[in-house]
Protein backbone atom coordinates (compact mmCIF):
# COMPACT_ATOMS: atom_id res chain seq x y z
CA UNK A 1 0.00 0.00 0.00
CA UNK A 2 1.70 2.87 -1.51
CA UNK A 3 0.25 5.13 0.75
CA UNK A 4 1.95 4.30 4.19
CA UNK A 5 5.46 3.95 2.37
CA UNK A 6 7.70 6.63 2.40
CA UNK A 7 9.64 7.83 -0.26
CA UNK A 8 13.69 6.90 -0.58
CA UNK A 9 14.70 10.33 -0.03
CA UNK A 10 12.07 11.17 2.64
CA UNK A 11 14.77 13.03 5.56
CA UNK A 12 12.36 12.02 9.11
CA UNK A 13 12.24 15.39 11.20
CA UNK A 14 15.22 16.15 13.88
CA UNK A 15 15.03 18.95 16.71
CA UNK A 16 17.13 21.12 14.57
CA UNK A 17 14.50 20.80 11.52
CA UNK A 18 11.00 20.15 12.91
CA UNK A 19 8.63 18.73 10.86
CA UNK A 20 5.71 21.90 11.14
CA UNK A 21 2.19 21.31 10.82
CA UNK A 22 1.32 24.14 12.53
CA UNK A 23 0.79 27.64 10.82
CA UNK A 24 -1.40 25.93 7.71
CA UNK A 25 1.36 26.63 5.54
CA UNK A 26 2.19 25.26 2.54
CA UNK A 27 4.49 22.76 2.59
CA UNK A 28 5.72 22.41 -1.79
CA UNK A 29 6.95 25.63 -1.63
CA UNK A 30 6.69 28.61 -4.27
CA UNK A 31 6.31 28.21 -7.99
CA UNK A 32 9.40 28.21 -9.61
CA UNK A 33 8.66 30.30 -11.34
CA UNK A 34 7.85 32.70 -8.56
CA UNK A 35 10.88 32.08 -6.89
CA UNK A 36 12.81 33.09 -10.41
CA UNK A 37 11.01 36.40 -10.37
CA UNK A 38 11.28 37.52 -6.90
CA UNK A 39 15.27 36.96 -7.17
CA UNK A 40 15.38 38.98 -10.48
CA UNK A 41 13.58 42.07 -8.68
CA UNK A 42 16.80 41.97 -6.40
CA UNK A 43 18.49 43.41 -9.26
CA UNK A 44 16.56 46.45 -8.60
CA UNK A 45 16.20 46.40 -4.58
CA UNK A 46 17.72 49.68 -4.74
CA UNK A 47 14.84 51.42 -6.05
CA UNK A 48 10.94 52.67 -5.27
CA UNK A 49 8.67 50.82 -7.27
CA UNK A 50 5.39 52.93 -7.11
CA UNK A 51 4.21 51.34 -10.29
CA UNK A 52 5.35 47.60 -10.36
CA UNK A 53 2.33 46.42 -8.89
CA UNK A 54 -0.11 47.00 -11.36
CA UNK A 55 -0.06 44.12 -13.22
CA UNK A 56 -0.44 42.33 -10.34
CA UNK A 57 -3.79 44.46 -9.42
CA UNK A 58 -4.80 44.12 -12.76
CA UNK A 59 -4.70 40.07 -12.74
CA UNK A 60 -6.04 39.90 -9.36
CA UNK A 61 -8.84 42.45 -10.14
CA UNK A 62 -9.48 40.17 -13.82
CA UNK A 63 -9.40 36.50 -11.62
CA UNK A 64 -12.59 38.28 -9.70
CA UNK A 65 -14.39 39.65 -12.29
CA UNK A 66 -13.79 43.35 -11.11
CA UNK A 67 -11.84 46.01 -11.86
CA UNK A 68 -8.19 47.19 -10.58
CA UNK A 69 -10.35 50.44 -8.25
CA UNK A 70 -11.92 47.16 -6.25
CA UNK A 71 -8.09 46.10 -5.10
CA UNK A 72 -6.29 47.49 -2.54
CA UNK A 73 -2.92 45.57 -1.59
CA UNK A 74 -1.69 44.53 2.06
CA UNK A 75 1.38 43.00 3.46
CA UNK A 76 -0.52 39.38 3.64
CA UNK A 77 -4.64 39.48 4.99
CA UNK A 78 -3.93 39.76 8.45
CA UNK A 79 -3.06 43.60 8.08
CA UNK A 80 -5.65 43.47 5.37
CA UNK A 81 -8.28 42.68 9.05
CA UNK A 82 -6.64 45.81 10.80
CA UNK A 83 -7.13 47.63 8.18
CA UNK A 84 -11.14 46.72 7.54
CA UNK A 85 -11.02 46.94 11.34
CA UNK A 86 -9.54 50.95 11.70
CA UNK A 87 -11.24 51.96 9.00
CA UNK A 88 -14.75 51.37 10.34
CA UNK A 89 -14.19 51.55 14.00
CA UNK A 90 -16.47 53.83 15.99
CA UNK A 91 -16.47 53.98 19.80
CA UNK A 92 -20.40 52.43 19.43
CA UNK A 93 -19.65 49.44 16.73
CA UNK A 94 -19.47 45.58 18.18
CA UNK A 95 -17.54 43.17 16.42
CA UNK A 96 -19.55 39.87 16.31
CA UNK A 97 -17.61 36.79 15.89
CA UNK A 98 -17.56 33.09 15.79
CA UNK A 99 -16.10 31.88 19.62
CA UNK A 100 -13.81 29.14 17.28
CA UNK A 101 -12.14 30.78 14.18
CA UNK A 102 -8.95 33.22 13.27
CA UNK A 103 -8.09 35.16 15.97
CA UNK A 104 -6.46 38.12 14.25
CA UNK A 105 -10.38 39.91 13.76
CA UNK A 106 -11.14 39.48 17.57
CA UNK A 107 -7.34 40.60 18.20
CA UNK A 108 -7.59 43.78 16.10
CA UNK A 109 -10.97 44.85 17.40
CA UNK A 110 -9.54 44.94 20.81
CA UNK A 111 -7.22 46.76 19.85
CA UNK A 112 -9.86 49.68 18.14
CA UNK A 113 -11.81 49.56 21.19
CA UNK A 114 -14.50 47.33 20.24
CA UNK A 115 -17.21 45.74 21.78
CA UNK A 116 -16.95 41.89 21.17
CA UNK A 117 -19.86 40.24 20.64
CA UNK A 118 -18.22 36.27 20.60
CA UNK A 119 -21.25 34.09 19.57
CA UNK A 120 -20.50 30.28 20.83
CA UNK A 121 -20.48 27.25 18.55
CA UNK A 122 -21.69 23.97 18.38
CA UNK A 123 -19.46 21.67 21.07
CA UNK A 124 -21.02 18.87 19.13
CA UNK A 125 -19.47 19.87 15.75
CA UNK A 126 -17.70 23.38 16.05
CA UNK A 127 -20.07 24.76 13.68
CA UNK A 128 -20.44 28.29 13.57
CA UNK A 129 -23.59 29.99 14.90
CA UNK A 130 -24.56 32.23 12.38
CA UNK A 131 -28.39 32.37 13.70
CA UNK A 132 -27.05 33.60 17.20
CA UNK A 133 -24.61 35.69 14.78
CA UNK A 134 -27.54 37.32 13.01
CA UNK A 135 -29.26 37.88 16.27
CA UNK A 136 -26.84 39.55 17.78
CA UNK A 137 -26.41 42.19 15.11
CA UNK A 138 -30.38 41.95 15.30
CA UNK A 139 -30.39 43.21 18.74
CA UNK A 140 -27.85 45.84 18.99
CA UNK A 141 -28.46 49.33 18.92
CA UNK A 142 -25.29 50.82 17.18
CA UNK A 143 -23.56 49.46 14.19
CA UNK A 144 -21.71 46.02 13.81
CA UNK A 145 -19.09 44.34 11.90
CA UNK A 146 -19.22 41.05 11.19
CA UNK A 147 -16.42 38.42 10.88
CA UNK A 148 -16.46 35.50 8.71
CA UNK A 149 -13.82 33.02 7.67
CA UNK A 150 -15.06 30.67 5.07
CA UNK A 151 -13.97 27.88 5.01
CA UNK A 152 -13.08 28.16 8.90
CA UNK A 153 -9.82 28.11 10.77
CA UNK A 154 -9.38 25.98 13.04
CA UNK A 155 -12.39 24.02 12.35
CA UNK A 156 -11.43 23.52 8.31
CA UNK A 157 -15.54 23.44 7.71
CA UNK A 158 -17.39 25.68 5.46
CA UNK A 159 -20.71 27.43 5.99
CA UNK A 160 -22.57 26.70 2.95
CA UNK A 161 -22.43 29.79 0.80
CA UNK A 162 -26.41 30.33 0.14
CA UNK A 163 -26.85 31.16 3.93
CA UNK A 164 -24.10 34.09 4.30
CA UNK A 165 -25.23 35.44 0.95
CA UNK A 166 -28.74 35.65 2.35
CA UNK A 167 -27.72 37.41 4.94
CA UNK A 168 -25.39 39.97 3.39
CA UNK A 169 -28.04 40.61 1.04
CA UNK A 170 -30.34 41.31 3.29
CA UNK A 171 -28.63 44.51 4.23
CA UNK A 172 -28.54 44.71 7.47
CA UNK A 173 -28.62 48.24 8.66
CA UNK A 174 -25.25 49.81 9.94
CA UNK A 175 -23.50 45.93 9.22
CA UNK A 176 -20.10 45.67 7.42
CA UNK A 177 -19.06 41.95 6.54
CA UNK A 178 -15.44 40.99 6.68
CA UNK A 179 -15.33 37.31 4.43
CA UNK A 180 -12.13 36.23 5.46
CA UNK A 181 -11.42 33.56 2.37
CA UNK A 182 -8.05 33.22 2.86
CA UNK A 183 -8.28 28.72 2.32
CA UNK A 184 -11.23 28.79 -0.36
CA UNK A 185 -8.73 27.49 -3.57
CA UNK A 186 -9.14 24.29 -1.61
CA UNK A 187 -12.44 23.63 -0.96
CA UNK A 188 -14.31 20.71 -2.88
CA UNK A 189 -17.64 21.52 -1.95
CA UNK A 190 -20.56 22.35 -4.55
CA UNK A 191 -22.16 24.51 -1.71
CA UNK A 192 -19.12 26.82 -1.64
CA UNK A 193 -18.15 30.09 -3.63
CA UNK A 194 -16.65 33.07 -3.13
CA UNK A 195 -18.48 36.22 -2.22
CA UNK A 196 -16.61 38.20 -4.89
CA UNK A 197 -19.53 38.18 -7.88
CA UNK A 198 -21.34 40.10 -4.74
CA UNK A 199 -18.95 43.26 -4.79
CA UNK A 200 -19.00 42.90 -8.80
CA UNK A 201 -22.43 43.58 -8.66
CA UNK A 202 -22.06 46.50 -6.10
CA UNK A 203 -22.51 45.16 -2.78
CA UNK A 204 -21.17 47.71 -0.54
CA UNK A 205 -21.64 46.19 2.78
CA UNK A 206 -19.12 43.60 2.60
CA UNK A 207 -15.09 43.51 2.04
CA UNK A 208 -13.26 40.46 0.72
CA UNK A 209 -9.78 39.33 1.77
CA UNK A 210 -7.55 37.12 0.47
CA UNK A 211 -4.23 36.16 0.63
CA UNK A 212 -0.84 34.30 -1.06
CA UNK A 213 -0.12 32.48 1.88
CA UNK A 214 -1.50 29.24 0.83
CA UNK A 215 -2.69 28.22 -1.97
CA UNK A 216 0.23 29.95 -3.24
CA UNK A 217 3.08 28.94 -0.88
CA UNK A 218 3.84 32.65 -0.09
CA UNK A 219 3.50 33.22 3.38
CA UNK A 220 6.72 34.73 3.98
CA UNK A 221 6.49 36.86 1.26
CA UNK A 222 3.53 38.76 2.63
CA UNK A 223 1.06 38.97 -0.03
CA UNK A 224 -2.70 39.69 0.63
CA UNK A 225 -5.14 41.92 -0.60
CA UNK A 226 -9.05 43.10 0.12
CA UNK A 227 -11.27 43.35 -2.59
CA UNK A 228 -14.68 45.58 -2.01
CA UNK A 229 -16.22 48.47 -3.94
CA UNK A 230 -14.08 51.26 -5.06
CA UNK A 231 -16.01 53.64 -2.63
CA UNK A 232 -14.66 51.23 0.10
CA UNK A 233 -11.67 51.10 -1.24
CA UNK A 234 -10.80 54.67 -1.01
CA UNK A 235 -11.81 54.76 3.06
CA UNK A 236 -10.04 51.54 3.63
CA UNK A 237 -6.89 53.38 1.38
CA UNK A 238 -6.38 56.10 4.56
CA UNK A 239 -5.53 53.50 6.58
CA UNK A 240 -2.39 52.36 5.07
CA UNK A 241 0.64 53.60 3.18
CA UNK A 242 0.57 54.21 -1.03
CA UNK A 243 -0.79 50.53 -0.69
CA UNK A 244 1.56 49.51 -3.86
CA UNK A 245 4.65 50.22 -1.35
CA UNK A 246 3.50 48.14 1.06
CA UNK A 247 4.44 45.22 -0.65
CA UNK A 248 8.08 44.69 -2.11
CA UNK A 249 9.29 44.44 -5.86
CA UNK A 250 10.27 40.67 -4.80
CA UNK A 251 7.17 39.55 -3.42
CA UNK A 252 5.31 41.91 -6.32
CA UNK A 253 6.82 40.17 -8.81
CA UNK A 254 6.88 36.26 -7.07
CA UNK A 255 2.96 37.06 -6.80
CA UNK A 256 2.60 37.72 -10.52
CA UNK A 257 4.66 35.10 -11.69
CA UNK A 258 2.16 32.42 -9.41
CA UNK A 259 -1.03 33.84 -10.16
CA UNK A 260 -0.24 33.06 -14.21
CA UNK A 261 1.32 29.72 -13.24
CA UNK A 262 -1.84 27.73 -13.63
CA UNK A 263 -0.42 24.05 -13.55
CA UNK A 264 1.37 25.41 -9.66
CA UNK A 265 -2.07 26.12 -9.09
CA UNK A 266 -3.67 22.67 -10.40
CA UNK A 267 -0.15 20.93 -8.48
CA UNK A 268 -0.76 22.81 -5.27
CA UNK A 269 -4.47 21.89 -5.03
CA UNK A 270 -3.64 18.17 -5.86
CA UNK A 271 -1.15 17.55 -3.49
CA UNK A 272 -3.31 19.01 -0.61
CA UNK A 273 -6.15 16.77 -1.80
CA UNK A 274 -3.55 13.38 -1.73
CA UNK A 275 -1.78 14.49 1.18
CA UNK A 276 -4.97 15.21 3.76
CA UNK A 277 -6.21 12.06 2.24
CA UNK A 278 -3.66 10.32 3.58
CA UNK A 279 -3.75 11.32 7.03
CA UNK A 280 -8.10 11.07 6.78
CA UNK A 281 -7.50 7.66 6.16
CA UNK A 282 -5.38 7.23 9.24
CA UNK A 283 -8.06 8.83 11.22
CA UNK A 284 -10.42 6.28 9.86
CA UNK A 285 -8.21 3.46 10.44
CA UNK A 286 -7.78 4.52 14.40
CA UNK A 287 -11.36 5.72 14.48
CA UNK A 288 -10.74 9.06 15.32
CA UNK A 289 -13.43 11.93 14.92
CA UNK A 290 -12.43 14.81 12.41
CA UNK A 291 -14.41 17.32 10.71
CA UNK A 292 -14.82 17.47 7.39
CA UNK A 293 -11.72 19.56 6.16
CA UNK A 294 -12.25 21.80 3.05
CA UNK A 295 -8.76 23.36 3.27
CA UNK A 296 -5.20 22.46 3.97
CA UNK A 297 -5.44 21.32 7.75
CA UNK A 298 -7.32 18.81 9.29
CA UNK A 299 -9.18 19.59 12.95
CA UNK A 300 -9.41 15.95 14.45
CA UNK A 301 -10.46 14.80 18.33
CA UNK A 302 -7.81 13.59 20.74
CA UNK A 303 -8.01 11.82 24.04
CA UNK A 304 -6.87 13.84 26.91
CA UNK A 305 -5.61 17.61 26.39
CA UNK A 306 -4.22 18.92 23.71
CA UNK A 307 -1.15 20.21 25.49
CA UNK A 308 0.15 17.03 26.25
CA UNK A 309 -0.63 15.60 22.70
CA UNK A 310 1.25 18.71 21.52
CA UNK A 311 4.19 17.54 23.96
CA UNK A 312 4.14 14.08 22.56
CA UNK A 313 4.70 15.62 19.16
CA UNK A 314 7.06 17.87 19.90
CA UNK A 315 9.17 14.83 21.05
CA UNK A 316 8.58 13.33 17.73
CA UNK A 317 10.02 16.49 16.68
CA UNK A 318 6.69 17.37 14.95
CA UNK A 319 4.79 20.61 15.71
CA UNK A 320 0.71 20.11 15.79
CA UNK A 321 -1.67 23.05 15.97
CA UNK A 322 -1.98 24.95 20.04
CA UNK A 323 -4.90 24.60 21.11
CA UNK A 324 -8.29 26.46 20.29
CA UNK A 325 -10.24 26.82 23.67
CA UNK A 326 -13.17 25.55 24.46
CA UNK A 327 -12.23 22.71 22.06
CA UNK A 328 -9.29 20.84 24.20
CA UNK A 329 -9.83 17.71 23.39
CA UNK A 330 -9.17 18.26 19.21
CA UNK A 331 -6.16 19.21 17.53
CA UNK A 332 -5.52 21.06 14.09
CA UNK A 333 -2.83 19.59 12.00
CA UNK A 334 -1.21 21.52 8.86
CA UNK A 335 -1.45 18.90 6.06
CA UNK A 336 2.01 19.12 4.68
CA UNK A 337 3.59 16.76 1.38
CA UNK A 338 2.11 13.48 0.94
CA UNK A 339 5.74 11.78 2.75
CA UNK A 340 5.05 14.34 5.90
CA UNK A 341 1.24 12.75 6.16
CA UNK A 342 2.24 9.15 6.03
CA UNK A 343 4.76 10.05 9.21
CA UNK A 344 2.72 11.65 11.22
CA UNK A 345 0.15 8.75 10.46
CA UNK A 346 2.64 6.42 11.13
CA UNK A 347 3.04 8.37 14.78
CA UNK A 348 -0.73 8.13 14.78
CA UNK A 349 -0.35 4.43 15.23
CA UNK A 350 2.43 4.67 17.77
CA UNK A 351 0.75 7.01 19.88
CA UNK A 352 -2.40 4.79 19.69
CA UNK A 353 -0.45 1.62 20.54
CA UNK A 354 1.19 2.93 23.59
CA UNK A 355 -2.81 4.07 24.39
CA UNK A 356 -1.70 7.83 24.37
CA UNK A 357 -4.70 7.85 21.41
N1 LIG B 1 -6.91 34.67 7.73
C1 LIG B 1 -6.94 33.39 8.10
C2 LIG B 1 -8.25 32.71 8.24
C3 LIG B 1 -5.75 32.70 8.37
O1 LIG B 1 -5.81 31.43 8.77
C4 LIG B 1 -4.52 33.38 8.23
C5 LIG B 1 -3.25 32.70 8.50
O2 LIG B 1 -3.14 31.59 8.89
C6 LIG B 1 -4.55 34.72 7.84
C7 LIG B 1 -5.77 35.34 7.59
C8 LIG B 1 -3.33 35.54 7.73
O3 LIG B 1 -2.57 35.17 6.65
P1 LIG B 1 -1.57 36.16 5.95
O4 LIG B 1 -1.40 37.37 6.82
O5 LIG B 1 -0.32 35.38 5.80
O6 LIG B 1 -2.21 36.50 4.64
Amino acid sequence: DNLTVLSENFVPPTPQKLLELHYNENAIGMSPKAKSAAIEALNTGNRYRFTEAEPLRALIAQSHNVKEENILFSAGSSDAIRIAIAAHATPGTQFVVPELTYGDGEDFAKAYNLKIAKIKSNPQDWSIDLKGMQEAVAKYQGPSIVYLVNPNNPTSTIIKSNEIETWINSKPKDTLFILDEAYAEYVNSPDYRSVDYLIAQGADNVVLLKTFSKIHAMAGMRVGYTVAVADKIKQLQDHVELDSLTLSNPSIQAATASIQDKDFLAYSKKSNDSAREIYLNTLQELNIEYLPSETNFVFHKIKGDIEAFRQRMLEENIKVGRPFPPANDWCRVSVGTTDEMIYVSNKLREFRQKGWL
